[in-house]
């Protein structure tokens, strides 16, 4: 692992104006990364990178690298990009037990962070750091979110989350899992309690339906559901996944990996909306793929499988060319919308027509001193995304309880 990292450090040709860090949302500073690195300065890029972005390892993990960092690497102009992501793991990986936070001394304020996934986890560790007492409430037993309980294990070990539970303790920040806010507690309790300021990164986890005939069958699921565990699906051999986004390919290639012999995804474009290098691997799993169709209606046994095409943006199901296509067990997979309890509960926060939580340009909610950020407030993206919004909305509650938010 080391000798490959040194060899692709060596590859970089330090560019004065480093197209891989504005390809990367978070604007990691990758040329000093690997500076440092060379220069066996190991620690020292583990602390930079962590303090740029606390998800720093599960970044060099699950972020789509091909269209960020090293999609735009100059040596990816004539051969391979540089592998960034390689490096950065290898640093916030070997370092992260020894990351050193500098810690603001208490300043007697509590803040209720809702949500353990990366956005809950980023605003925590950054009020924890300039001296607030916070407290996540977690609906889940365990912290990450989608991280832990929607991207597969062969993606994303679950080892990773663990360790960052046991560094959330380190900073002295509590979690309470199993807890939902919106149920017998509400946000009007905890300011009541004395929090200053509440934290709203509930993410997206209402799956969005196809409004099909069939649809509430004991041999469906939906993608986000199926994935939260999978070991209590009975799938049969032939499965049908409905929908070709990265959360698809994680349900495809589950599905494999839990017996299913014969997994075919149905995509309504020619292109899947997934990125590359999953549907590649979907591919290698043995996953097939039926472009520019979808399904119509899911009976016991089969699914009736539809052509479609395209006029102007809108989708037309060529439903004299259907086919019934044997299929033990269905997966839709079409996104997710925010539009949980907690949000649909509290009646002083505002959705907008999709559903998302509106806040303005500080984060701030309809809701005096709920702030929110992450997929609860932009629909379903990514992890990285999550972060960089929440590292802004974390500034924005400092001040704010500092009463300096304009
Ligand atoms: C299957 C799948 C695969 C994905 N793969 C990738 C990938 O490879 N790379 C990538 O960058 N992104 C990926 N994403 C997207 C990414 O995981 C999300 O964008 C990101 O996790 C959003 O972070 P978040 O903190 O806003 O929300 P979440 O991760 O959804 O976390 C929200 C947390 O809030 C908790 N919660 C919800 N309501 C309550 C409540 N009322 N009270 C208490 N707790 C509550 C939930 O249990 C959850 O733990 C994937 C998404 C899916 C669904």
């Amino acid at each position: 692992m080391a000798v490959h990292v040194m060899d692709e450090a060596n590859r970089c040709l330090q560019c004065k104006k480093p197209r891989c860090r504005e390809g990367c949302p978070i604007h990691t500073d990758i040329p000093e990364m690997i500076n440092k690195l060379k220069k066996a300065q190991v620690m020292d890029a583990a602390q930079m990178l962590f303090a740029n972005n606390p998800l720093s390892i599960i970044c060099s993990v699950v972020c789509n690298h091909e269209n960020q960092c090293e999609g735009h690497c100059v040596q990816g102009i004539k051969g391979a990009p540089v592998h960034i992501s390689a490096i950065e793991n290898y640093i916030s990986d070997s370092c992260f037990e020894r990351i050193r936070i500098q810690m603001a001394p208490p300043n007697g304020k509590k803040v209720g962070v809702i949500g353990a996934g990366p956005a809950g986890i980023t605003i925590a560790v950054i009020l924890a750091s300039r001296g607030y007492k916070v407290t996540i409430f977690e609906g889940h037993d365990k912290i990450g979110g989608v991280m832990r309980y929607g991207i597969p294990e062969f993606r994303l070990p679950k080892t990773v989350l663990d360790r960052y539970a046991k560094k959330l303790q380190e900073l002295g920040i509590l979690v309470r899992p199993n807890f939902n806010i919106g149920g017998s507690t509400t946000i009007h309790d905890l300011f009541n309690d004395g929090y200053k300021s509440v934290f709203v990164g509930t993410g997206a986890w209402r799956p969005r339906r196809l409004m099909i005939p069939g649809e509430t069958f004991g041999n469906v699921a939906y993608a986000i559901n199926y994935l939260n565990n999978p070991d209590v699906y009975h799938l049969g051999e032939r499965v049908s996944v409905i929908g070709a986004g990265n959360a698809a390919m994680d349900a495809a290639r589950t599905a494999i990996r839990h017996g299913a012999r014969d997994v075919t995804v149905y995509c309504v474009t020619e292109k899947p909306a997934a990125s590359p290098k999953e549907v590649e691997y979907a591919m290698l799993d043995g996953v097939q793929f039926e472009y520019l169709k979808t399904v119509t209606q899911i009976k016991d046994n089969s699914v009736i499988s539809c052509p479609v095409h395209w006029e102007d943006g809108a989708m037309v199901k060529d439903e004299s060319q259907s086919e019934e296509i044997p299929c033990d067990f269905v997966i839709i997979s079409i996104s997710q919308i925010p539009k949980d309890r907690l949000v649909t509960v509290e009646h002083e926060l505002k959705l907008s027509d999709k559903g998302t939580l509106v806040t303005n340009e500080h984060g701030e909610t309809t809701m005096p001193g709920v702030f929110a950020s992450g997929d609860v407030v932009t629909g379903a993206k990514t992890v990285v995304e999550a972060v960089h919004l929440s590292k802004k909305i974390a500034d924005d509650m400092d001040k704010y309880m500092q009463g300096l938010l304009d």
